[in-house]
């Protein structure tokens, strides 16, 4: 039976007392532990959020002291190998930093491309002047490409061409025009403007001299109710000789060579342009003939001609 005594009444409250601080003394410092880790996680630089942007999502992940590899790693972001990260992979996370992954994909697409002609037009010494040659037709050249289209996050940002193969090379459409002004002819020098080809046809005056048909009213074959001797410009219907003194008269479409025209018909001679008549439209001359049987005898012909300069 133990004897409370004062003596063993002060030793419990004693120890009571001691207990009573140990206990006081843990709970504060699991308090301050508790407080410095909640605010250090708050406070403390290298605790903070970063924005993320992958895939089409955006999200905002804490961060603490973390490179941007870690961080990716820990949300399960996988980077494929053309995939690029923006800052980069060993970048040491900030506060203020976002953090962006760029899905890359690379494709290569042949495509064909014509390569236009030239047109190219260029004088000749050798052939006459008014005279226009097509040299060589124009053909388009095409030519097929290899191409690496590259695209981030589904939009293109670039098309390389890697190869050119040429399927087909290109002809230049080349056209001549004439630059000789100068005829020879039976040992004499001719200066002409231009060289055309018309249809040439012939015909008499009409006259009975001529001896050209006519029908009941009077009109002849060649020259219809005209029969008074005489051309279009009033001049006589004289045929002339070829020479530069007596040149042929012929009958033009005075819109192609004007009333008055001195030409040269090549394996005739000299003409004038001084008569028109009604069959007579664009490249087309007739040339007059003392006799209707020499007009006939003529019949139709391509020939060359020369329009010689104004005197
Ligand atoms: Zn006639």
């Amino acid at each position: 039976m133990p004897v409370f005594t004062k003596q063993n009444t002060l030793e419990t409250s004693r120890r009571r007392t001691s207990v009573l601080r140990y206990y006081i003394f843990t709970a504060s410092a699991v308090f301050i532990i508790a407080a410095v880790a909640i605010a250090g996680y708050f406070l403390l630089p290298g605790a903070f959020s970063v924005k993320v942007e992958a895939d089409g999502q955006i999200c905002e992940a804490e961060v603490g002291a973390e490179t941007v590899a870690d961080l990716l790693d820990r949300l399960g972001i996988e980077l494929r190998e053309l995939d690029r990260v923006e800052p980069a992979l060993q970048h040491s996370l900030k506060p203020g930093d976002s953090v962006k992954v760029i899905r890359v994909e690379k494709r290569f697409v042949t495509r064909r491309r014509e390569i236009p002609f030239q047109e190219i037009i260029r004088g000749n010494g050798r052939l006459s002047r008014g005279v226009l040659r097509v040299l060589q037709e124009g053909i388009k050249g095409i030519q097929e490409e290899t191409v690496e289209i590259t695209s981030e996050n589904g939009s293109q940002v670039s098309a390389t061409v890697l190869q050119t193969d040429l399927l087909r090379a290109k002809q230049d459409f080349i056209i001549e025009f004439g630059e000789n002004n100068t005829l020879s002819r039976s040992g004499r020098n001719i200066a002409f403007t231009s060289e055309h080809m018309v249809t040439a046809t012939a015909y008499c005056n009409g006259t009975e001299a001529s001896g050209c048909p006519r029908d009941k009213r009077g009109c002849s074959v060649c020259t219809g109710f005209y029969n008074d001797g005489y051309t279009a410009t009033g001049l006589p219907a004289v045929a002339g000789d070829g020479s530069p003194e007596n040149p042929y008269i012929i009958a033009v479409d005075p819109r192609v060579f004007p009333l008055g025209s001195r030409l040269y018909l090549d394996g005739y001679g000299f003409a004038i342009a001084a008569d028109t008549g009604s069959a007579i439209k664009g490249y087309c001359i007739d040339i007059l003939f003392p006799t209707h049987k020499e007009a006939v005898q003529f019949g139709r012909r391509q020939m060359k001609i020369y329009l010689l300069p104004e005197q």
